[in-house]
């Protein structure tokens, strides 16, 4: 990371633990933690996207989700996940694990009554040189896509590495059928050499964690 990287870092954090972190943390003080739900995607049988160097999307979006979690109890929420290990949803006698799996998390994510919920994907494409992180939200969901916006924004502004906009999506199963508030995280592109290796970097998810955080924090500043 260079010099001027290091410093916008540094900058952002100071700016935010003095202005929208203290009043969220204020908040969480004087009332009731409230949910977030964390949906790491893939897991055991389901490797998700496997990029470069057969680096798998299952391990990096559960450690970045382990991530957020800590940084979301932090400034006092009560964050549950999907999945805290290397398995998927579905029962020992499923017939179709997929299915079952995606069906389980939705129902999950809907029995709570959460703030919010953040799945985290990695993408890959056939093209190595397309990169940079990308939020989507579920179409005419104005909640879901003032979440994703903000989330984009603060990994735009963080990681200095994406220009992409928060986008709607359709046709994925978890996001039409949740229903609460929740946007999709793609972190990155698997497929691109530089993007992989990042990701795999302990410190690089700190760093998309955190962005992914402080996203969610300005959200809820706004909309509580
Ligand atoms: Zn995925």
């Amino acid at each position: 990371m260079t010099k001027k990287k290091i410093l916008n870092f540094l900058f952002l954090t100071v700016l935010f633990i003095t202005s929208v972190g203290a009043v969220v943390v204020s908040k969480s003080i004087t009332s009731k933690p409230k949910l977030i739900y964390i949906d790491p995607g893939h897991g055991g049988s389901d490797g998700g996207a496997v990029g470069y160097e057969g680096i798998c999307e299952k391990d990096i979006v559960l450690e970045i989700g382990k991530k957020l979690k800590h940084f979301l109890e932090q400034a006092g929420y009560e964050v549950l996940m999907t999945r805290t290990g290397d398995y998927d949803l579905a029962g020992s006698d499923s017939e179709n694990r997929k299915r079952d799996d995606i069906h389980r998390r939705v129902d999950l994510i809907n029995s709570t009554n959460c703030l919010l919920y953040v799945s985290i994907h990695a993408n890959k494409f056939s093209d190595p040189r397309i990169y940079g992180a990308q939020v989507f939200y579920k179409a005419n969901s104005t909640k879901g896509q003032e979440l994703a916006e903000s989330i984009q924004e603060t990994i735009k502004a963080l990681l200095q590495n994406t220009n992409r906009f928060a986008k709607s999506i359709s046709d994925k199963y978890l996001i039409d059928n949740v229903k609460r508030t929740g946007c999709l995280v793609e972190v990155g592109f698997l497929s691109n050499p530089e993007e992989a290796r990042m990701l795999s970097d302990e410190y690089y998810q700190e760093k998309m964690a955190y962005a992914i955080f402080l996203g969610i924090a300005a959200y809820l500043d706004k909309n509580s």
